[in-house]
């Protein structure tokens, strides 16, 4: 099993980190090590002081795939789920200035928080679906896939040209605006709609 990101998916997101709009998806990965899942704390690593949330909307993938071709991508997923794509942004600023690889700002153990799956077919549009993460009962990030760059389709049209798509591989989509630190003590909560209301799929306390 392989957890796949996608960063600066959402125009407002690259912007507010300075970062250029990209023209192909910018992709790297999280080791499986980094899942935390079934609503488990975070403990803040000793090796950051700037450890940052970032919601995302996940694919989960259901069939083995290369090529895929864009007319047949949505057939490789039928759940999503809410992630945290957990970050050590002070890491990573040092790194992306030299241009070095992310992975240990990024694929940490605990860094890919994971709520459980929801059928495509509970939600109001699959192309618009709305979200947002609540840090100690407040609001931070709102988001609809509609504002992806990348839709979930050519995603998985994309990726697949590099890397086999395998059954139970995980593809975190991007985060909108409203990325910021984390403190001991925080509980951070993420809801997606669905056309039963809202969902609460996942809360995190920081420890
Ligand atoms: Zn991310």
């Amino acid at each position: 099993m392989k957890i796949i990101c996608i960063g600066r998916n959402y125009v407002d997101h690259a912007k507010e980190l300075k970062n250029p709009v990209p023209k192909k998806p910018l992709v790297f990965m999280k080791p499986p090590s980094a899942l935390l899942v079934n609503n488990k704390p975070l403990y803040y690593p000793e090796f950051t002081k700037d450890l940052h949330y970032e919601a995302e909307i996940v694919l989960k993938i259901s069939k083995n795939g290369r090529h895929v071709q864009p007319e047949f991508a949505s057939k490789y997923y039928s759940k999503i789920g809410f992630g945290i794509d957990f970050t050590a942004r002070d890491v990573q600023s040092k790194l992306k200035e030299k241009g070095h690889p992310w992975e240990i700002a990024k694929g940490f153990d605990g860094s890919a928080g994971l709520s459980e799956f929801i059928p495509i077919k509970d939600l109001n549009d699959p192309n618009a679906v709305e979200f947002r993460l609540t840090q100690n009962g407040e609001n931070v990030q709102i988001g609809n896939t509609k504002d992806l760059i990348f839709s979930f389709d050519y995603l998985i049209t994309y990726v697949s040209q590099f890397f086999k798509l395998q059954q139970g591989d995980l593809i975190y989509t991007g985060t909108p605006a409203g990325v910021g630190p984390v403190a001991i003590g925080d509980k951070l909560e993420g809801f997606i709609s669905t056309k039963k209301g809202e969902i609460k799929m996942l809360k995190c306390n920081i420890k």
